[in-house]
């Protein structure tokens, strides 16, 4: 197939790391992590560690968007359909679906009765809402950079054809804060960042430049390919090598240093900056997007009054355990442990069987450690 076995020539990328190899001989490891749940998938599926040598480690971070959100928004979704089973309809893509919050899953409540729709598009899930005037529509908006402008898009287009029952419950994400905290953490100590390729089309390299001048640690914005990733491994090292620190893209046939202008305005007209919380990560500022006060008729928070609850749905924020016995999930989206760390992991934690969201998503790394083994 053209155009993609260019990227995954094997000549090519044995080539590729005899030069990583003399590059780095002799010296002490180097630590690099992505965060980007597709191209921790691929590094898995192709097995790269393999083609790196051992003074190099790769890490894991917290680019798997399902991974990442927190137990507390699963119980909401799952307050929401409870409180209102009458008049409310969940909506949500499929990798959710399966995501366990702190007792259930929503993919149990729906065998329980609770009404839960997988949908394909924020266009479906409009659809839904027009075929069903008299229920509220809730779509579970979650995710990075990448997805927010179709949920932003679906906002104005449901403006646009005066839906009333149409809801979003938020819990969006932006890469560079994170990135940061990651830095700050004590107990990592990262060499080299391989930024993640979606959302970079999106942002593009400008937002990461704090990252190079502030904490002289390299960025390289890569594409998802084997070639891609080993080329993005061998621009870091270079850097790093000659302790240099900026940000450069190697996939540059899709990112470009402005990003994307159509949907970075788009995510600007209907989102503003907020704080987040993170699976294992806790709250971090300005690392989320939040509903415009001028699209709060559209806001699930505020028409479901979920401060009003009364139950701790924030009780698993600050503990990085996760609310779930013995899921380690937190400590691996951190960078601090692997799956294998994990005493559940392939014994009562399997993909039939997820005990966590970094094994349910098809982009976690516990799913891609079980699928593709160590590496
Ligand atoms: Fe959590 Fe399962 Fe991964 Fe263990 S193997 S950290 S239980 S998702």
């Amino acid at each position: 197939m053209k155009y993609i076995d260019e990227f995954r020539n094997g000549t090519i990328a044995i080539n590729l790391s005899r030069k990583i190899d003399d590059l780095v001989r002799g010296l002490d490891t180097v630590t690099i992590m992505e965060v980007c749940g597709s191209h921790t998938m691929n590094i898995y599926r192709y097995g790269l560690k393999k083609l790196l040598p051992s003074n190099i480690r790769l890490l894991s971070g917290p680019g798997c968007p399902v991974c990442v959100t927190p137990t507390s928004y699963i119980d909401t979704a799952i307050a929401i359909s409870q409180k209102y089973s009458q008049e409310v309809l969940i909506t949500t893509f499929g990798d959710l679906f399966r995501a366990p919050g702190s007792t259930s899953s929503l993919e149990r409540e729906k065998a329980r009765g609770a009404s839960v729709i997988v949908v394909y598009s924020t266009l479906d899930a409009l659809e839904v809402a027009k075929n069903n005037a008299g229920k509220k529509v809730v779509f579970l908006g979650i995710g990075f950079e990448t997805t927010t402008p179709t949920i932003a898009a679906s906002i104005i287009e449901a403006e646009k054809r005066d839906l009333t029952n149409y809801f979003v419950l938020t819990s969006h994400k932006v890469m560079p804060p994170v990135m940061e905290a990651l830095l700050r953490d004590k107990e990592l100590n990262l060499d080299g960042f391989l930024c993640p390729a979606h959302v970079s089309t999106i942002i593009g390299s400008k937002p990461y430049e704090f990252i190079a001048r502030d904490f002289h640690i390299p960025c390289v914005i890569a594409g998802f390919e084997p070639l891609d990733i080993l080329q993005g491994i061998y621009m870091l090292l270079e850097q790093i090598t000659r302790k240099e620190s900026s940000v450069r893209i190697q996939y540059s046939r899709v990112a470009k240093y402005e990003g994307n202008p159509t949907a970075l305005a788009l995510l600007d007209r209907v989102f503003e900056p907020c704080d987040a919380e993170w699976r294992g990560l806790g709250i971090i500022p300005g690392s989320g997007l939040k509903l415009r006060n001028q699209y709060e008729r559209f806001d699930a928070h505020t028409i479901f009054r979920i401060s009003d609850f009364g139950f701790q749905i924030n009780s698993a924020i600050c503990n990085p355990q996760s609310a779930i016995n013995g899921c380690i999930c937190g400590d691996i989206l951190r960078g601090v442990k692997l799956p294998a760390d994990c005493k559940l992991f392939g014994k009562v934690c399997n993909p039939e069987h997820p005990v966590g969201a970094c094994m349910v998503s098809s982009e976690g790394t516990c799913a891609a450690w079980y699928k593709y083994g160590e590496n």
